[in-house]
């Protein structure tokens, strides 16, 4: 009502014309206004004031935009994987299973009671086929399998260790 009375207060001055401005319809100064609207509120602001819920999550959107546009320039954005990734091309099996060893989630992993417990190493009889107990039963290290992961899937296989793994 405040507008609608102000509005006719203004028509006793002078002719008034409403119109209604559709917005993101390749308007020339509609798009102009718009892209300087959504550049200001990147923009540091002069008086500090608490900003709202939707300033604040304009510019976080703002922001993200530019990140997601221009990532990072740092190493890790650029490589394939972590430092620790196994680089090995072989199959879908062969991959699964060296990530199984790599993480310790090997398919005998059970949990009793809270403790990891392992089936007891096929190869050796004498304890439980942890990840590093198979590569130890092997003579090789954990080193050789982000090496030489194509080396170790074939000691596991010649040994019998695969069922374990
Ligand atoms: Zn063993």
């Amino acid at each position: 009502m405040d507008i609608f009375n102000k509005l006719k207060t203004l028509c006793n001055s002078c002719v008034l014309h409403l119109q209604w401005i559709p917005s993101h319809v390749n308007l020339k100064y509609n798009d102009i206004a718009d892209s300087l609207a959504k550049e200001g509120t990147t923009m540091p602001q002069a008086n500090v004031e608490l900003l709202t819920y939707p300033e604040l999550y304009s510019r976080r959107r703002a922001f993200a935009n530019i990140f997601w546009r221009h990532p990072p320039a740092h190493s890790w954005y650029r490589s394939e994987g972590p430092g620790a990734t196994i680089h090995f091309k072989g199959d879908r099996k062969d991959q699964t299973a060296l990530a199984r060893l790599s993480s310790g989630h090997l398919k005998t992993l059970r949990f009793s009671r809270g403790d990891k417990k392992f089936n007891i190493c096929t190869k050796c009889n004498m304890i439980g086929a942890t990840p590093q107990h198979l590569l130890d039963c092997v003579a090789l290290v954990y080193n050789d399998l982000l090496k030489r992961p194509d080396f170790v899937l074939e000691v596991m296989k010649v040994s019998d260790l695969m069922d374990l793994i």
